[in-house]
């Protein structure tokens, strides 16, 4: 095990607190049209809402590294299944939270493995807005939305 040295709270310069010492990097996951979204449990921080697996970055981690770790954690998906693609950064300035976009194969299979996760469901890309979601997800996602779409192309 490799000492976790990413676990704590940012005063950012946006002025909202954020988890994650080194930033945070969460991963969307798409299969199709449909992205991987995980319910948070009501009592961690934002809970009760829907996002993407993520989590503090150490920072001896890349991004991809550190969102790929949080996913395998959180909805135990086998990584080979999984090809990054992109990523898009939301800069706060002292703080950022970088969101790796990956495409999974048919045989990824995510279930929940944690009690910081209620549940994960594959929802589609058109419905993704219908869901209470995560703050600093909801933030993100019409930019991710569009990145989503390039790679996708038209329906
Ligand atoms: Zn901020």
């Amino acid at each position: 095990m490799v000492a976790r040295d990413g676990d704590g709270w940012v005063q950012c310069e946006c002025g909202n607190k954020h988890w994650g010492l080194n930033g945070a990097a969460g991963i969307l996951i798409f299969r199709g049209r449909e992205i991987l979204l995980q319910h948070r449990a009501p009592w961690v921080h934002n809970g009760d809402t829907w996002g993407i697996p993520g989590g503090a970055r150490d920072s001896h981690e890349s991004v991809i590294e550190g969102a790929v770790r949080e996913a395998i954690e959180e909805t135990g998906v086998d990584a080979q299944y999984l090809t990054p693609l992109e990523s898009f950064s939301d800069d706060h300035g002292n703080w950022r939270y970088d969101t790796v976009i990956a495409r999974a194969t048919e045989d990824l299979i995510a279930h929940e493995v944690n009690d910081e996760s209620h549940e994960v469901r594959w929802v589609e890309i058109e419905k993704v807005d219908q869901l209470s979601l995560h703050p600093s997800f909801a933030q993100s996602w019409p930019k991710l939305k569009e990145i989503l779409n390039n790679l996708i192309g038209p329906r």
